[in-house]
Parts: C-alpha cells; structure tokens; sequence
C-alpha cells in the first residue's frame, strides 16, 4: 500500500519508518491489553474461503469515540486468513507479523505476541481524526494482503469488552498451547536445518535469532515448525533456513552453519553462538524475549523473570523492566538472556551450564506457570519471592535446601563438573587479596589495586569473574566518613 492511498483512505501515515515508535503514557489516548488489561492476538486458518468476509472488520466492545481518554482496556484482535497456499502451520507466523504491520500505523504502539500484546494509541492520532478501531483493523488487513500475497481473502474480529476478551483468552490459550506441544516431539539433531528470523532487526540490528526445534524463538511466537512454513511460503522474507553446518559443540549447540549466519546477520557484531548456553557466547536477546534471565555472582546461579510478572523485584533488587534493559537491544550479554516460555521445556534448556541445576530463584507466578517443566527434585529448591527477596535471604535458602550450587553443579548430559560451589570459591579469595579494579587515567584504563585505596586490612572482597564492567565513577568510603 502506498502512503499516499493510505493518507487519502485513513487519517494517518502508514510507513514502515513508524515501526518502534513509542507512545508514552502523557502522550497516550488510550492503553489496550498491556499488564494492566487482557489482551491476545490470534490467526485462524479458515480452509473455506465463502466463510470469510474479506476486508470486514467486527468490533466488540467500546470503540475509540466511546472510550474515555486515558483509559485502560481490554483487547483481542482475531484474524481469519484463506488461500490456496495456506495451511495450518502458517498461523503462527501470520500472527507474528501483525506486530510487524501495525508498527506501520503512525500514533498506534504495538508491543509483544499472543497474550502480551500491548497496545497504546496517541493522543496526536485521535487528535488528527482517528476514531474507530475498525480503521486500524482495515488497515491492518490492507497491510497484510499487500505483503503477503498467498492470503486471498482476510477478516478481523476486534474485541474491548473485557468479558468477552477473557471467554476468548481461554480458547487462544489452548491454541498456543497445541502449537508449542507440537514442537517438542523434534530436537536439534532431527533436523539438518535451522531457521532464522530477522523480523525484528528493525530495532536491534546486530540481532541474531536462531530458532531450532530444542530452541523455539525468544518471542515466543515462532517455533521451528512454523519458521519452516514461513520460509517456504515467503522466501524472500524474514525467514530463512540456515543449514547447520558441523556441530562444533554438542552440549553448547553450537554449529559452523549458525557461527555463518551469527556473522552474516550481525554485520560482523558476533561470530559464535551457542544455542543452549547461559554465560558462553549466548544467544542474542532483541526485545521481544518473554523471560528475562540474570545471573547472580553471589550464589553462582541464575535468576528468571517474565514479563507481566506479578513479583515486583527480583533478588538483585531489579524488576523485569530494568532486568530486560541488560538483556535487550540485539546483544550478546554474558550473565543475561532473553528466552521464550516453551525454551524452558526444551531437554537441551540451558544444558551448557548446568541447565535447571543452576536455576536458583524464579517469579513464583512463572515458577506455577512451567512448574510441569522443572525436574522433581529441583522443584523444592528452587527460591521464589516468598523463600527470598535479596541475596541474603537466597543465600540461606540455598544453603537450607543444599542446592546444586552450593557444593558445585554437575552438569547431567555428560557427567562434568561445571561449578566449584561456595567453599571453595570462598577459600580462592583469601581476606587480604590484592583485588585489582579498573580506573580511568587519561584516555586509557589502569589496574589500580583496591589495598592501595583501603589499606591491606581492608575488609573489603571483590570477585569479578568474566566480568564486563564499565563504571563512571566509583567512590569508596571509609565506614563513617562523609
Ligand atoms: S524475537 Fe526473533 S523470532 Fe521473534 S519476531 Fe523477533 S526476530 Fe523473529
């Protein structure tokens, strides 16, 4: 659609230049879905084609005009698709692209996938003239026929009556859940291609994302199965098979043939990844990933939180928002990562670094949610906000429940031990250790030891292992001092 059809048939731009534009709450008209709302989206494959009402957009629930400004509303949007070339399997990666296509919408903020999503409408547009949802859903439709020719014929559902959206949440529930269930029957090494996904390069171009069957996508809303329909269906598009090449590291699922296209879609950024590692060469994180996860030096265990979570701080005294912060942005960062829910259900989850073994704190809203994925015997050991809100509190609870991390992990798919445990990471750091930390002289960075600072008898213990550490100033004080 060209932007001059879209000015003259709707009251706002349609250009791919509004995809990550934010709408912020003073600036907002209305939020629809979000944390606050139920919301979901939804792509039906309807095989008969005279079912469809091609172009109609329904809605249910208060519309744009009726809703008061400010407001926080429930939403689904429910499309059906037919063609001659579609199938099933393509449901999904429709789906996906909705975020693509209405991030064209100037004025309208779309976030997230499947039962996240999270809509905002500016001020600005209701201002210049928008005032139905069955606009965006027109355009929306528009937008959808002309990239993807293979749909012929499109209708949409929209739904603000928050009842209704609840009914029909539990239905979009199972759906998501048939789709995932369907994946894990398939693992890595059943396959000989992977896919890739570059749909959101848009906002984080050095991102690599890399989905396999042990691996779905971090968005949640591409599993290995639905990237291979799209493949197929749309060469040209965002996805594309990446052949795995030789299989460099087994446990770390790391493959020549992902290392290739890590260097191919990165522009040069990276050029290893391991598709089940925590702390080495991880995958890449865009913005999209439904869990957040962060390693915690202390306990030498890793933490996880998922967006919408209820749980307001982790144990490091960050909530999700500043967790995904770390993670974000289309980087490789040691000690954080973005995964998708079904990852953690996948038998290859995290296996490098001791996969749940060395999971020691969960939201316990995400703990209940995959609870059906965590093997018995780590269920109990496992903490939550309600065994420890900071490290202190972890710290004992680990040590209470004799966690893995506590005498060291063994990792289980080869029987090596990965971790030292506590005791002997305490005794390595003996009390009067020269700790050196970086400080800026001039242009360049010197290693200035802390016992030049504090004194040799300074109480005073830093670890920093594969630390990656940029600081602006640092001040240190003796106790008292002001
Ligand atoms: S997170 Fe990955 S798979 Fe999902 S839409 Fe973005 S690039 Fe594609």
């Amino acid at each position: 659609m060209g932007e001059t059809e879209a000015k003259a048939e709707f009251p706002f731009d349609i250009n791919p230049m509004y995809e990550g534009e934010r709408v912020r709450k003073s600036g907002m008209y209305v939020e629809l879905g979000g944390v606050n709302k139920p919301g979901f989206e939804l792509v039906l494959f309807e095989p008969d084609p005279a079912k469809i009402n091609d172009g109609e957009v329904t809605l249910i629930g208060p519309d744009i005009e009726d809703i008061e400004e400010g407001g926080l509303y429930a939403y689904a949007m429910i499309y059906r698709v037919s063609g001659e070339e579609l199938e099933k399997d393509l449901e999904a990666v429709i789906e996906r692209r909705d975020h693509e296509y209405q991030g064209y919408i100037q004025g309208y903020m779309h976030l997230n996938q499947r039962a996240e999503i999270w809509v905002r409408i500016s001020k600005e547009a209701v201002k210049k003239g928008l005032k139905s949802l069955k606009q965006i859903g027109e355009a929306t439709i528009s937008l959808f026929k002309a990239e993807l020719p293979f749909i012929e014929k499109m209708d949409a559902t929209y739904i603000t009556d928050e009842e209704t959206v609840i009914q029909k949440l539990e239905e979009a529930n199972q759906i998501y859940e048939a789709r995932d269930v369907r994946s894990r029957g398939l693992h890595d090494e059943d396959v000989d291609e992977f896919y890739q996904c570059s749909l959101c390069q848009s906002f984080a171009p050095t991102n690599v994302c890399v989905v396999t069957p042990d691996r779905t996508a971090l968005c949640g809303a591409m599993s290995w199965f639905d990237s291979r329909a799209a493949a197929r269906v749309d060469p040209e598009g965002p996805n594309a098979s990446i052949p795995k090449g030789e299989c460099i590291d087994p446990i770390g699922g790391e493959y020549t043939g992902v290392n290739e296209a890590a260097v191919k879609l990165s522009s040069g950024e990276y050029d290893s990844i391991k598709l089940h590692s925590f702390l080495e060469k991880p995958h890449t994180s865009c913005g999209c990933f439904e869990v957040a996860g962060f390693y915690i030096p202390e306990v030498d265990g890793i933490g996880w939180v998922h967006r919408g979570s209820k749980v307001s701080e982790t144990p490091i005294g960050l909530p999700f928002s500043t967790v995904a912060g770390s993670v974000g942005g289309g980087k490789q960062v040691k000690g954080f990562l973005g995964i998708g829910i079904q990852y953690f259900y996948s038998p290859k989850f995290i296996q490098y670094d001791g996969g749940w073994r060395r999971v020691v704190w969960m939201a316990s809203d995400l703990k209940e949610r995959v609870g059906d994925a965590i093997p018995e015997e780590m269920k109990d050991l496992i903490a939550t906000e309600n065994n420890a809100k900071d490290i202190e509190e972890l710290s004992e609870f680990l040590k209470s429940v004799n966690h893995p991390v506590v005498n060291g992990v063994t990792r289980e798919v080869d029987g090596t031990r990965i971790t030292e445990g506590w005791t002997k990471k305490e005794e390595e750091v003996a009390p009067a250790a020269v700790v050196a930390a970086a400080a800026p002289v001039g242009e360049g960075l010197a290693q200035v030891p802390i016992t030049q600072v504090m004194g040799s008898e300074a109480p005073l213990k830093l670890i920093f292992k594969d630390a990656n550490i940029s600081i602006g100033k640092l001040i240190i004080k003796r106790k008292g001092e002001k």
